[in-house]
C-alpha cells in the first residue's frame, strides 16, 4: 500500500505541520527559520489555520512536497561537458536542467578515488568512502583473502538463469571480478536517501532505481529499494533475490519484447551532420580503441544479436541509455509513481557516457555525439513524466559519479606531452623496489597486487620473516614516490596514526580509507598518468584519480517550481542526499557530511 488518506496520514501531516513544515510559509523561510517556529503559541496557530486550511483545500498540503524525487546520474560525466557541447543539445533536456534549474557549476568530490561505485554510493549516501565503506570498485578482503566486487554477495543470486557475467566477453574488469552472480547493498555501511525516505515515510514511499551497471542501481535503491540492472549475458534487465523472490509482471513483459534485439543490425550513427560537432572533423584518432571491431569512426556497427559482443556494444553507446530509458518508463508507469502524495523516489544511472569516455577519450567526437544522444533520452523522459507525473510535482536532481580526464593521444596532439600511461604489473620487479626486498632480506614477491587505487603487500611474508609492517610500508612508499609519473604514494599505518603533512592530497585520501578495505599503499598518479590496460583491454583513458577533472561533476536541481539559477560557488556531491533530506523534513542519512543547498529552498 502507497498512500491513502488514513489516519497514518493525517498523522503525518500533523507531525509536518510539528516541525514547522506547513503550506503556510516558502519552503525557503521554512529551512531557514524552523527552530525560531517552535514555541508553543506559534504551534498552535499553525495547527489550526493547518485544519482550516486541510478543510477547505485537501489538496493544498499535497501540492507542498514533491510526489516524485527523480534522481539521475549520468557515469562519467565532468561538470564542464554539458555546457562544453551545448551545441549539439536540443530543447528540453540538458537546457532544461541548465536554463530552468538550478546549475551548480563548481561540484567536486573530496575523496581520492574517484570511481563508479565509491561515486554513486557518496551520491546516495550524502558521505565519503571512509564512511560509508566503498573505498574502491575492488578491494581484497584479507578475511576472505580474495579480491571481491563492491556489491557481490554470495547469500544471493540472480533471478534470471544464464544472466550472470559471461567471463569470455566480459570487458568491465571490475564486474568481472565478482565470484558470485549475487547482488545486494550489504556493504553499503550507511543509510542511503531512499532509505531514509523508507523510514521518514513508514513504508509507503516507492523505491526503484534503474542502470545498465549493475552498481549503478544497487547503490542508489539502498538497502530498501529495488534495483534493476542490464545483463549483457541475456539481454534482459535484472535483479537478485534479495529484491525480488520473483519478478514482477510488467519485467517479464519488458523482457519478452527483447528490446535489445530492436538494434540487431543497425549502428550507432551521428545524429547532426558533422559540421555541427566540436570534434566533427576529428573522428579517427589513433589512441581510440576499436572493440570487437566496433570502430573508430561513425557509423559504428552493433553487428547482429546473436554476435558475441552485441550487447557489449549496446552498452558502449547511446543505445544503452535508450533501454534504460525505456526500462524505467514501463517502471515508472506500471508501479504508478508519483501517483499520491507520499513522495516515491526513482534513480536513473546512464552508463554509456562512462564506457564510450573509456574507450575514445571525452574530446572525441564519440562522447560528443552520446551526450546529444543522452540529451534526447533526458527529454524523452522529463516529457513523459510531465505526462504521468507533472514536472512541478517532480524534483529532478542530475550528477555523476566523477568526471573524466582526457586521453594522452589527445593532449599530446596539443603539445602536452606529460600525459602518459603507467605500468604498475612490473612495480615488484623494478630495481629499486629489488633493492629494497634484498634489504629486507625478501626473495619472494612482497608487492603482491595492485588493484586501484591500493597497493597490497605480501602480509604474510612480512610477519613470517618477522618484518615491521608499518617499516616495509613506510619503506615502500618512499622508493615510489620517486618513481616517474607518481605524485604521492600513502601508507595506509601513516594513516592510521596521522603521521602525515595536512594536504589536499592527504585528506582525499583519508576521506577514502576504511581500516578493513584500504589497502596498504595508496598510489596517487601525476595529473594525466594513468594505467590503460584492464585485463587485456587497452583503452583511451581511465578515470579514478583525485584531480579536479575527475572530481569535478555537474548538479543540477529542477523540477518542483524551483527558482532557475546559476550557482558558481564551491560545492559538494555529498550535499545533494542532505538537501533532498531537508527539502522532505527528513532526517539526513546516517553518515551524510553534506550541507543542504539553500538555492533549493527558494521558490
Ligand atoms: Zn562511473
Amino acid at each position: 500500500m502507497d498512500g491513502g488518506s488514513g489516519d497514518i496520514q493525517d498523522v503525518w501531516y500533523a507531525a509536518r505541520a510539528m516541525d514547522g513544515g506547513s503550506g503556510l510559509k516558502t519552503r525557503s523561510m521554512q529551512f531557514v527559520n524552523a527552530t525560531k517556529f517552535k514555541s508553543a503559541i506559534v504551534r498552535a496557530v499553525l495547527v489550526s489555520a493547518l485544519a482550516v486550511l486541510l478543510a477547505s483545500s485537501p489538496n493544498a498540503l499535497a501540492d507542498e512536497s514533491p510526489r516524485l524525487i527523480l534522481q539521475i546520474t549520468v557515469d562519467a560525466l565532468r561538470g564542464d561537458l554539458p555546457s562544453r557541447f551545448k551545441n549539439v543539445l536540443g530543447d528540453g533536456g540538458f537546457r532544461y536542467l541548465m536554463e530552468d534549474g538550478i546549475h551548480y557549476t563548481n561540484a567536486h568530490y573530496q575523496h581520492a578515488n574517484t570511481e563508479t561505485i565509491v561515486g554513486h554510493v557518496s551520491l546516495a549516501t550524502g558521505t565519503v568512502p571512509a564512511v560509508h565503506g566503498m573505498v574502491a570498485n575492488v578491494w581484497f578482503d584479507r578475511e576472505l583473502d580474495r579480491l571481491v566486487y563492491n556489491i557481490e554477495d554470495s547469500n544471493y543470486h540472480l533471478l534470471t538463469a544464464g544472466a550472470d557475467i559471461d567471463r569470455k566477453t566480459e570487458i568491465d574488469p571490475t564486474q568481472k571480478a565478482a565470484t558470485v552472480d549475487g547482488r545486494s547493498p550489504n556493504n553499503i555501511l550507511t543509510s542511503t536517501l531512499s532509505d531514509e525516505m523508507a523510514i521518514h515515510f513508514a513504508g509507503r514511499s516507492k523505491i526503484f532505481a534503474v542502470s545498465v551497471k549493475d552498481r549503478g542501481a544497487v547503490s542508489l535503491a539502498g538497502h530498501s529499494g529495488k534495483a534493476f540492472w542490464f545483463s549483457k549475458a541475456s539481454g534482459d534487465f535484472v535483479t537478485s533475490n534479495y529484491y525480488y523472490e520473483q519478478y514482477p509482471d510488467w519485467v517479464n513483459a519488458w523482457n519478452a519484447r527483447k528490446p535489445a534485439s530492436a538494434f540487431s543490425g543497425k549502428s550507432w550513427e551521428l545524429m547532426h551532420p558533422s559540421s555541427k560537432y566540436l570534434f566533427g572533423d576529428a573522428d579517427d584518432r589513433d589512441y581510440e580503441t576499436d572493440l570487437a571491431g566496433f570502430g573508430r569512426v561513425f557509423p559504428h556497427a552493433y553487428g547482429e544479436a546473436d554476435d558475441k559482443y552485441f550487447t557489449t556494444k549496446l552498452t558502449l553507446s547511446p543505445a544503452g541509455d535508450e533501454l534504460s530509458l525505456d526500462f524505467a518508463k514501463m517502471l515508472l508507469d506500471r508501479e504508478q509513481l508519483g501517483q499520491d502524495e507520499v513522495p516515491d523516489y526513482l534513480a536513473i544511472s546512464f552508463s554509456s557516457n562512462d564506457y564510450v569516455g573509456h574507450l575514445f577519450g571525452a574530446s572525441s567526437l564519440e562522447s560528443e555525439d552520446n551526450l546529444a544522444r543522452l540529451d534526447r533520452t533526458l527529454a524523452d523522459l522529463f516529457a513523459y513524466v510531465d505526462k504521468k507525473v507533472g514536472l512541478s510535482n517532480t524534483l529532478i536532481v542530475l550528477s555523476a559519479d566523477h568526471g573524466q580526464p582526457e586521453a594522452p593521444g589527445y593532449l599530446h596532439e596539443l603539445g602536452i606531452d606529460k600525459a602518459h600511461y603507467f605500468d604498475t604489473k612490473v612495480l615488484d620487479k623494478t630495481p629499486a623496489i629489488a633493492a629494497l626486498k634484498k634489504q629486507f632480506g625478501i626473495g619472494e614477491e612482497l608487492i603482491e597486487a595492485y588493484f586501484h587505487p591500493y597497493i597490497y603487500l605480501n602480509r604474510d611474508l612480512i610477519s613470517k620473516k618477522e618484518l615491521d609492517q608499518a617499516l616495509v610500508e613506510h619503506a615502500v612508499a618512499a622508493e615510489l614516490k620517486k618513481f616517474r609519473g607518481v605524485a604521492d604514494a600513502v601508507s595506509s599505518t601513516a594513516l592510521r596514526t596521522a603521521s602525515l603533512p595536512d594536504t589536499v592530497l592527504v585528506r582525499s585520501i583519508l576521506r577514502n580509507f576504511h581500516p578493513k578495505r584500504s589497502g596498504d599503499i595508496y598510489l596517487v598518479f601525476e595529473p594525466n598518468v594513468f594505467i590503460n590496460e584492464f585485463d587485456g583491454l587497452t583503452v583511451a583513458s581511465t578515470h579514478g584519480s583525485p584531480w579536479r577533472y575527475d572530481t569535478f561533476v555537474p548538479v543540477m536541481f529542477a523540477g518542483a517550481g524551483l527558482t532557475a539559477a546559476k550557482v558558481n560557488r564551491p560545492v559538494t556531491p555529498y550535499d545533494i542526499a542532505s538537501t533532498l533530506a531537508a527539502y522532505l523534513n527528513m532526517k539526513p542519512p546516517s553518515g551524510a557530511i553534506g550541507t543542504p543547498l539553500s538555492e533549493v529552498f527558494v521558490k
